[in-house]
């Protein structure tokens, strides 16, 4: 599937599929296609070449395709002054629901994302992780088959993350797919069955977190390295030769420590006579924010 604004492309030939019961994680810089790809899933832009099918129908024409989607936008999209039961009234009734329906389907939207507490709460006074989760409630009212969710856990505590993992893990769980954009790889790497890392349009690699790593890196470690300043120009070389890769503006690296090259001890005391003050060394094994930073080479997801 493609879609261009005018001349620009912004995916290019993307496929991917979501099962009942997968949680799958797109993962991709700033600009690379993410809420464009989200956009045609919820039928409000036509691919360009392609189709997405919703549970067999067409986004961009069913009502049917748009009613098996529940969209859970980035931004808290509740009324403040209102409780969350008051809130999810309102949304069930504006998704169509009425009478017995609705308050059954309150309450399942209710326990299925653990707010039972905080009922008769107006949002307003809800910690950032509670508004969260009624934002998901909210989502949930037409009992969707698939939840989309815009990077669900931007600005929340580490609970906070957490509880909503966990809520995302049990919807999963009950046959529901998930699909959440993120930034957050340890969210990625321990909520998602898949995940998919899209690059300027096109999506470089999917599969199983895990996998994916065992797959690129085999049993191979990672090392990364702290300095206290900025690498000059003959730090850097070294570093380079060495075939590590600066993340943070020149103050943290990370490469593989090959067996054939210098080990640990023989690398730092090169950087040393090099004039590097060496801050920190980690060996570790390489996990999905290595995969992240070589395929895209940003250290962070946007
Ligand atoms: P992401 O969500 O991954 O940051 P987007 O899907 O927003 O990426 O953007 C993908 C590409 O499409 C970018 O190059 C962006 O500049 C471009 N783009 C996004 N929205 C529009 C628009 N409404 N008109 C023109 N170009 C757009
Ligand atoms: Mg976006």
């Amino acid at each position: 599937m493609s879609y261009r604004y005018g001349e620009r492309v912004a995916l290019n030939g993307v496929s991917l599929t979501v099962m009942p019961g997968d949680v799958f994680a797109l993962l991709g810089p700033n600009g690379a296609g993410k809420s464009t790809l989200i956009r045609t899933l919820c039928g409000r832009l036509r691919p360009t070449s392609g189709s997405v099918l919703i549970d067999g129908h067409n986004p961009a024409r069913s009502r049917v395709a748009r009613g098996r989607i529940g969209l859970v936008p980035q931004d808290i999209a509740l009324y403040p002054y209102m409780t969350v039961a008051e809130n999810l009234s309102v949304f069930g009734r504006l998704a169509g629901i009425r009478g017995a329906q609705l308050v059954t389907m309150v309450d399942h939207a209710i326990t299925a994302t653990g707010l039972e507490e905080r009922v008769d709460q107006r949002v307003e006074t809800l910690s950032g992780g509670y508004k969260r989760r009624a934002n998901i409630a909210s989502a949930l009212l037409h009992a969707p088959k698939l939840l989309v969710l815009d990077e669900p856990t931007v600005g929340v505590d580490l609970d906070a993350r957490n509880s909503i993992n966990a809520v995302l893990r049990s919807l999963s769980e009950g046959g529901m797919s998930v699909l959440i954009t993120t930034h957050d790889l340890d969210q990625a790497a321990s909520v998602a069955s898949n995940v998919g890392i899209i690059v300027q349009g096109q999506i470089v690699e999917t599969g199983a977190p895990d996998e994916l790593v065992a797959e690129r890196y085999g049993g191979a470690q990672e090392m990364v390295l702290l300095l206290a300043e900025l690498a000059d120009p003959g730090v850097a070389a070294i570093l380079t030769n060495s075939g590590f890769k600066s993340l943070e503006e020149g103050r943290l690296w990370r490469g593989r420590l090959s067996s054939d090259g210098p080990g640990i001890d023989a690398l730092t005391s090169q950087l040393v006579s090099a004039g590097a003050r060496v801050r920190e060394t980690r060996v570790r094994q390489p996990g999905l924010d290595s995969l992240y930073a070589d395929l895209t080479g940003e250290s962070e997801v946007a």
